[in-house]
């Protein structure tokens, strides 16, 4: 007979590396115990479970209940507590956890196991009966709200009432006698909602709990969390059984969170924050604003220095920067959780650089540790400086997420997405969020929130997204009815500028400019160890002197792609271009042609001096030819006037270029074959310039299916370059991004120096998606699975790699240096950058902000490789 299944562990059966099984707030828990650290005891059941609970059609596998059953038992004589008991009840708490954390996007019910009964047992257990009634009274609400779908203001209301009734401000103020009555409103109020009574059996409420933990799995807000931070391929939640523990139980109570150092500037210093006499959730939930951890220090000696020992222990354990939640009983001090923390991206680099430093762990895991898509955050401008004194300072909050945003004031989610898709920028003002705002969040520049700690629900969703946030602006009365906020005199309304200084906490009225970060300290540190370790070049694509530039700061070794066709916008080169196009014959288009000639070779010259003795590889005129000419009526007629031809003539041009695939169309090589007088400008003005510069130039034609059409294009530009340069050294390649030429690259290779990857037009011609239109079913279609990522940003690696890969192969056997590049968008993709690692391509080209992204990528393919 088949081994009977395991659905439920203890805590000292399960260890760190079970975070699959037990999620990460299970598998935690048991590491914790083994390791001798006081959690309060408990039991875990897995992400399997809540796997076949969901193939069930919401049922549990057979053995799980007889084995709750069973944990439960033992965890009741090891406490010598029974659920319920009218003396000595056991309470519980039921929590979820994933294998990756999902900070609040769960279900949580505390204090469970309370009843009319049992409420007696706590009473005579503790000689505190105001404590026990609050006790079952947060119960029933937490109970009422999460488990039985009440809405969580009825409760709230009541809540109120009562303190109206009495004349009092605070929960606090509320006695025994008013709490019990509190109950017995709580109650009527589960009853009148739902119809059913509140449930007194404990074993019953644990089953429900149980269930809607399983069923906060699917929750729209878990859904929506798990898509934005691409979460995939997990079981389930666990559900995580535990012994209560009370912080709200008077002085000598108290709850908090820490951090092993500090998550928004990676400082090796405790950072954390407590309330004293409160329970688990009043400090995540940003109700009350806490105080900072040091203070625990004056209040409660010996717990702080056991608090100090314990993260020690764990950081060094963990080798990992660590979050906690502990919670002191009287005087006793538990942790009921630790994970790893989640931090800004400076953060994440200090943090990294300094464990080397401290001998914690290795260069090669510093560099491993690093989201590169996380080091987006450090690359973005800051807020000027100069601007910023002069701006007008509305209030300060808590620095709760870095960086600058500056945007609308907007006052609901829906309302910040529904801005930032018509391309508004906007800033999402709360009082304090929930996890219901999670995608207006995403959609929003930054987020202000009035109330709430540096742990609060808007500061921990911002770090994770690395969004600017300022929380718990304290000067700020939000007013989300009306669509407004005030600081003294002053209102702010919905569409109102306002600015965000997330590094400092400050709020600004109006808008602020604002300018690139510094590059140097850790982060040059850690770059320096990602060039040591990485094989892949790294170049960028830039097309002006300014984002060249731009570029080499971050570290760029070339230019992979000069897109030509974007210098021909500008002033009077667009003139030119379009009577270029509209020109009668040869001799007029040469004519034409003759007074671009200038401005693109100024164009180069420029290029050159930025890169100095740095590659850059220029490729020929791509877009087809329509591009160029203008769409609107107003246009047509002035463009008519302006270089004396008829406005029939011009329409009549313009539709003579039209396409219905322009992309598959008249674009290219395509034009250099048909206008060859066009190549013959474009190099001569590379030529030129280089031949001034000291250059070392490399042509690259584009749209490459047939070798013949790069013989035909490399004669133009050879006959040129015989002509310039003399035996100056020069390089012509191509573009392999049209499925035939990757297909015949061994035939290209014979002719061709380079290839770059076009990936974006391979993409497109290789998978069937026009670029320009994909977008409309391309979204489903990774919601529905059927591509993972999206073609165009994450490489797809199975089909359109193996063309790559055909390529590579079929053209170094036929030129053996022959030089491998990929410029299309993936070239600044993490996964695309590992792939073009493990298929030997020799660089990779980015847009100039993700030059740091791709140096760190290209370091992590080489350890990822050789840890295999
Ligand atoms: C490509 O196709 O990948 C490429 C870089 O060229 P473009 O995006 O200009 O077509
Ligand atoms: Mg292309």
């Amino acid at each position: 007979m088949a081994k009977k299944k395991k659905y439920v562990y203890s805590f000292n059966e399960g260890k760190k590396e079970m975070k699959e099984l037990l999620g990460g707030k299970g598998a935690n828990l048991a590491e914790m115990t083994t390791m001798g650290i006081p959690v309060p005891p408990g039991f875990t059941i897995t992400t399997e479970a809540c796997d076949e609970f969901y193939k069930l059609g919401k049922k549990y596998p057979e053995a799980m209940l007889k084995q709750v059953e069973e944990k439960l038992k033992e965890l009741e004589e090891k406490m010598d507590m029974k659920l319920g008991d009218p003396t000595n009840p056991l309470l519980v708490s039921v929590r979820s956890g994933a294998a990756v954390s999902m900070p609040g996007m769960m279900d949580t019910v505390l204090n469970l196991g309370l009843n009319d009964i049992s409420v007696q047992g706590l009473i005579n257990k503790t000689k505190n009966e105001r404590f026990a009634w609050d006790a079952y009274r947060r119960f029933i609400q937490m109970f009422g709200d999460v488990v039985m779908n009440v809405e969580h203001a009825k409760f709230e209301e009541a809540l109120s009432e009562a303190k109206a009734t009495k004349g009092v401000e605070y929960d606090t103020d509320l006695d025994a006698a008013d709490l019990k009555k509190l109950v017995e409103t709580y109650k009527q109020i589960v009853k009148k909602e739902t119809d059913q009574d509140f449930p007194q059996e404990p074993k019953k409420q644990l089953r429900m709990a149980i269930d809607a933990v399983f069923g906060s799995w699917n929750n729209p807000r878990a859904i929506s969390y798990r898509k934005i931070h691409d979460i995939k391929g997990l079981l389930g939640t666990a559900v995580n059984v535990q012994i209560m523990v009370f912080g709200n139980m008077g002085k000598t109570s108290g709850t908090g969170v820490a951090f092993t150092r500090d998550p928004a500037t990676g400082e090796n210093k405790f950072y954390g924050e407590f309330l004293m006499n409160a329970q688990g959730e009043d400090v995540v939930a940003g109700i009350r604003t806490p105080k900072p951890i040091i203070e625990l220090e004056k209040i409660m000696p010996d717990c702080y220095k056991q608090l100090v020992e314990i993260y020690k222990k764990l950081e060094t354990h963990y080798k990992e920067m660590q979050d906690l939640e502990f919670t002191i009983q009287e005087g006793k001090l538990f942790l009921l959780q630790t994970r790893t923390g989640k931090r800004t991206a400076a953060a994440a680099v200090r943090i990294a650089v300094e464990m080397v430093d401290e001998k914690l762990i290795t260069k090669e895991e510093a560099l491993l540790r690093i989201d590169p898509n996380q080091l987006d955050q450090l690359l973005h401008p800051q807020l000027d400086s100069v601007a910023k004194q002069e701006a007008e300072l509305l209030a300060k909050g808590l620095p709760a997420s870095p960086g600058a945003a500056v945007g609308e004031a907007v006052f609901t989610a829906d309302k910040a997405r529904d801005l930032t898709e018509e391309g508004h920028d906007v800033i999402l003002v709360r009082t304090e969020t929930s996890p219901e705002d999670i995608e207006g969040m995403n959609a929003a520049k930054g987020i202000l929130t009035a109330r709430g700690g540096m742990t609060s629900h808007a500061a921990v969703v911002a770090r994770g997204m690395g969004k600017c946030c300022v929380a718990g602006c304290g000067d700020i009365t939000v007013n989300e009815k009306a669509g407004q906020f005030s600081v003294g005199d002053t209102i702010i309304k919905e569409g109102d500028f306002i600015t965000l200084d997330g590094s400092t906490g400050e709020l600004f009225k109006d808008k602020i400019p604002v300018v690139d970060p510094e590059l140097s300290g850790n982060f040059g540190t850690l770059m320096k160890w990602a060039d040591e370790a990485r094989k892949l070049g790294v170049r960028t694509n830039a097309d002006t002197p300014k984002d060249a530039k731009v570029a080499i700061k971050f570290g760029a070794e070339g230019i992979g792609l000069c897109r030509t066709e974007h210098m021909f916008f500008e002033g009077e080169r667009i003139k030119a271009v379009r009577e270029m196009i509209l020109a009668k014959d040869l001799e007029g288009r040469k004519k034409t042609l003759s007074k671009l000639l200038p401005f693109q070779k100024q164009d180069f010259v420029g290029l050159f001096k930025v890169m100095k003795d740095k590659p850059v590889t220029i490729r020929l005129l791509d877009p087809p030819l329509h591009e160029f000419l203008p769409k609107e009526e107003k246009d047509i007629q002035e463009l008519a006037k302006e270089i004396g031809v008829t406005i029939e003539k011009l329409k009549a041009k313009i539709s003579e270029l039209h396409e219905f695939n322009p992309m598959l169309g008249h674009r290219g090589c395509r034009l250099g074959i048909t206008y060859p007088e066009i190549t013959e400008m474009q190099a001569r003005a590379i030529f030129e310039a280089a031949v001034e510069t000291g250059a070392v130039p490399e042509v690259m034609i584009p749209l490459v299916g047939h070798v013949k059409e790069f013989i035909n294009q490399k004669q133009v530009v050879v006959k040129v370059a015989k002509e310039i340069m003399k035996d100056k050294p020069y390089k012509v390649g191509t573009m392999i991004e049209v499925p035939r030429g990757a297909l015949t690259a061994d035939e290209i290779a014979k002719e061709a120096e380079f290839f770059s990857f076009g990936t974006n037009d391979l993409t497109q011609m290789g998978c069937g998606f026009s670029r320009d239109d994909a977008g409309k079913f391309l979204k489903e279609y990774v919601e529905l699975g059927i591509y993972e990522k999206d073609p165009f940003q994450v490489l797809d690696q199975e089909g359109v790699g193996q063309l790559v890969q055909i390529a590579v192969k079929k053209g170094k056997k036929a030129r053996k240096n022959l030089k491998l590049g990929i410029c299309g968008e993936h070239g600044g993709e993490p996964s695309s950058v590992e792939f073009c690692h493990r298929v030997g391509l020799t660089y990779v080209s980015c847009s100039p902000y993700r030059v740091p992204i791709a140096r760190l990528a290209a370091a992590q393919a080489v350890l990822k490789a050789s840890k295999k």
